[in-house]
């Protein structure tokens, strides 16, 4: 008997082989066939006459067979079938493609509906390669599925349809006092539906009860994290240094800053563990932030963690706070992939008798092997690297400590209240003064001598550069990648000129030592790969070209663009693209547009472009079958608010009525992503 947990291979007429191409959409079980959901449908009710259509429109017209197929072989390999319909009124010509099997099933006068594009003529009309289906065939709506070119919509709905048939009554998985009051379809008709309606109206009804679903499992996972961590902590600080912390710092903070550092102090006051996030855009100085918060720590007798997706990032981390905070007796270590054994140990040593006040390093580093005497706080930089399952890890040493997240990634706020459910937020809206935008440019490859020389009259003003490619030698051999460009440069446009290449491959000591001559200003243009999109903060470099400009998401290039326009001097960022698709030259113009990321969030939503910003990586929540994080954003708030009510009753979700759902949390966040 088939069970959702079955594999695909053994619904009939699918086996080995075409479950391999199964496999490539993702589909092993029959669960995951019968969460693959269509994307559209084709509507065949509405069948019209071909004198009522458009020529040239999508259309399903009932027709009787009055001519039979005559076969043409054309060349070998390509067979043409050619046969009459009509509708009553105008007689339709149609050929067919090469599909014996559908030639042959069609049968003299009998009614079929025909739907695809309608070509008209003078008297008569003709379809190529329409979709043929008997008229009596009950099937009115067509679900549209995304397909492969070795398995396209039809043949994965027809197994789908096999499927559903094999498979016993769905058992339902919300209570009936929820689906009565959110008026929502069983779940067994919802499933069905969704793949087959027998109407329009159910195939709404049916995608409102999923959506619902999901969000709601969605909802109730995350206010369960943010539950979990409602255990008391001893962690309190008791007096407040941050009025002394402002005195060390070389700049007046924004109010943003101010509020931002007071909302932490008071989290970490009260008897709960602190568990923020601190969403800032791409300088608006959440370092500063961070250094805050520890400096009150410490002050108070606790340990700190400032942890950082990577170890250029930790680096320069350490090189701006380890002289702020020593000056005032606070001892600061760098613990990363690339400090040497022996200083390692010492380090772990020293930690645990309480002899260092800050470590910083890259995550992976202090989550896994380091023990302390007194940790009370913990900050994560770059969050939304990290996915929710390391956002439930996060609190590490113990549950008590308090913790701090940071991310540049500007979701708009009611968003961000509910897909980060489980934390507090702080939002960072105000820029540090005298930032002046960043004039940005796109332009194609013509113009890259022209950029090039431009680039050289800011080093000679004592300025730097940035270039971007997007991936290392070899790896895309149509991209410009960036140790043949560098090499490039330095032969030619740059020669004389102090080159320097950074990109992931590299050692981290070698990557260390080239950002550190970058900040130093040694070096003058530094080429390189993504690498340098999260955190550096070189004030300096006034200039950011990308190659390839279409080929980043607009977050990315946000935050590439970011890495400039962070001192006082006018900067300039400068996409190159030779792209000429519309939907790349609208996008690069939004970020010509705006500087703000947050507009630049809701464009980037509108287009969705590659890599954009509700993708699981940006987010870190777990991939969502059927609902769309933004498009249902109603949806969402009504499910908050269920969940809620849900677990005001039952907090821990063990009534029996909640099994079912409880289930489906642990499945979504068992299976969320965690990169
Ligand atoms: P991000 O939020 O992107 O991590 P950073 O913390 O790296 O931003 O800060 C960006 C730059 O702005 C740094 O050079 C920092 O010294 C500077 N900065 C931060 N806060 C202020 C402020 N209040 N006034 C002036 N400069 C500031
Ligand atoms: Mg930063």
């Amino acid at each position: 008997m088939l069970t959702l947990n079955s594999d695909v291979k053994y619904i009939k007429g699918v086996g080995e082989k075409r479950a391999e191409l199964f496999h490539k959409l993702g589909i092993f079980c029959v669960k995951d066939l019968v969460e693959y959901y269509p994307r559209a449908y084709q509507d065949w009710s509405a069948a019209a006459k071909a004198a009522d259509c458009e020529n040239g429109a999508q259309v399903s017209i009932k027709a009787t067979m009055i001519k039979p197929v005559r076969e043409h072989m054309v060349r070998r390999g390509m067979t043409l079938y050619k046969c009459s319909f009509s509708d009553g009124d105008t007689i339709i010509n149609v050929t067919i493609f090469n599909n014996k099997y559908l030639a042959n099933s069609l049968k003299l006068y009998e009614d079929y509906i025909l739907f695809g594009k309608l070509e008209k003529r003078l008297t008569s009309a003709e379809m190529s390669s329409p979709q043929i289906e008997k008229a009596e065939s009950n099937i009115k709506i067509h679900p549209v599925y995304p397909a492969t070119d070795r398995l396209n919509s039809k043949a994965i709905a027809k197994v789908a349809r096999t499927a559903l048939e094999a498979l016993p009554e769905f058992e339902e998985t919300l209570p009936k006092e929820i689906r009565d009051k959110y008026r929502l379809a069983p779940l067994d008709f919802a499933i069905r539906q969704i793949h087959f309606p027998d109407s329009r109206e159910n195939a709404i009804i049916a995608r409102k009860r999923l959506i619902f679903e999901e969000l709601l499992v969605l909802q109730l996972g995350l206010l369960k994290l943010k539950s979990k961590k409602k255990t008391k902590t001893n962690i309190r600080i008791k007096t407040d240094f941050t009025r002394e912390f402002y005195s060390l710092l070389p700049f007046e903070p924004t109010g943003a800053q101010r509020r931002a550092i007071a909302d932490c102090i008071a989290d970490m006051q009260s008897e709960y563990p602190m568990n923020r996030l601190i969403q800032g855009d791409v300088g608006s100085g959440k370092t500063a932030v961070a250094a805050g918060i520890i400096y009150t720590a410490v002050k108070n007798g606790y340990q700190a963690a400032l942890m950082a997706p990577t170890e250029i990032l930790a680096n320069q981390h350490f090189g701006t706070l380890s002289p702020m905070l020593s000056a005032s007796g606070i001892r600061v270590e760098l613990l990363t992939g690339s400090t040497p054994a022996k200083e390692k140990r010492e380090i772990k040593r020293r930690l645990m008798d309480g002899e260092i006040d800050l470590i910083i390093g890259t995550h992976a580093i202090i989550q896994n092997d380091v023990e302390f005497k007194e940790l009370g706080l913990v900050i994560t930089d770059e969050q939304h690297r990290f996915g929710v399952n390391q956002r439930a890890s996060l609190a590490l040493k113990g549950e008590e400590v308090h913790t701090l997240v940071m991310s540049a990634t500007p979701i708009p706020r009611t968003l961000a209240l509910m897909i980060y459910g489980d934390l507090d937020i702080s939002v960072l809206d105000e820029l540090p003064p005298g930032r002046q935008p960043v004039r940005t440019d796109v332009v194609n490859s013509s113009y890259r001598r022209r950029i090039y020389d431009f680039i050289k009259k800011a080093i000679a003003r004592g300025e730097q550069a940035y270039i971007v490619c997007p991936l290392v030698d070899g790896e895309e051999p149509t991209m410009a990648s960036a140790e043949k460009y560098a090499e490039k440069l330095a032969n030619g446009a740059f020669y004389g000129y102090n080159i320097g290449i950074l990109h992931g491959k590299m050692k981290p000591k070698a990557k260390d030592e080239i950002m550190r001559a970058f900040a130093e200003g040694s070096v003058k243009v530094l080429v390189s790969t993504t690498v340098i999109e999260v955190g550096v903060d070189v004030p300096n470099a006034t200039i950011m070209v990308i190659e390839n400009a279409e080929r980043f998401g607009l977050s990315q290039l946000h935050q590439l663009r970011g890495r400039v326009g962070r001192g006082n001097a006018g900067s300039y960022c400068i996409l190159i693209s030779d792209s000429e698709g519309d939907s790349a030259q609208e996008r690069l113009q939004i970020m010509k547009k705006y500087s703000d990321g947050f507009k630049i969030a809701d464009e980037d939503l509108k287009q969705r472009g590659p890599g954009d910003f509700f993708g699981s990586r940006q987010h870190g929540l777990p991939d969502l079958k059927i609902a769309d994080m933004l498009g249902d954003i109603e949806t969402l708030k009504i499910c908050r608010a269920c969940a809620d009510e849900i677990l005001a009753k039952d907090e821990k979700l063990d009534l029996e009525k909640h099994r079912a759902i409880a289930d489906k949390i642990s499945d979504m966040f068992r299976n969320s992503v965690s990169n």
